[in-house]
């Protein structure tokens, strides 16, 4: 099967770099999600040698602040699922940065604990 972000339409992309490129998620989960991906297609970001890695958090860094101008937003959700027990469901690796908004949930408390949807609440 071909990968999806081995061919990103230019109109997506947010920001790149020599070996990263980042751009929107094409289902976003909110206004503004955004993905950072390798160029190289590696199934984890821990394949990639550490000046690729480097870079990689380096480009999330400069979206998370892009997304903050961009959209207004003070709170991000940022992750990566590593991984098919991870919930990983595109096979080249990437980092989710997510913008969030007061009241987008009714409850954010707890954020990516939800993978874990029953052991997530710990505050009584
Ligand atoms: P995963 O479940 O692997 O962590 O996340 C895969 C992400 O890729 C999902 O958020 C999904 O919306 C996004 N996605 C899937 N196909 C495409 C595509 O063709 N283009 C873009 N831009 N995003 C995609
Ligand atoms: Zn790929």
């Amino acid at each position: 099967m071909s990968c999806p972000f081995c061919s990103i339409e230019t109109d997506r992309v947010l920001l790149s770099s020599g070996s990263v490129i980042a751009f929107l998620d094409a289902y976003p989960i909110t206004e503004g999600h955004a993905l950072v991906t390798p160029r190289k297609h590696v199934s984890s970001i821990y394949e990639l040698p550490s000046t690729e890695q480097s870079e990689l958090w380096d480009i999330v860094a400069k979206v998370r602040l892009l997304l903050m101008d961009r959209f207004g937003v003070e709170s991000l959700n940022i992750g990566v699922n590593d991984g098919l027990a991870a919930g990983q469901t595109v096979d080249h690796a990437h980092v989710h940065v997510i913008p969030r908004r007061p009241g987008d949930v009714p409850d954010p408390r707890g954020g990516i604990r939800w993978i874990v949807a029953e052991k997530a609440k710990y505050w009584p």
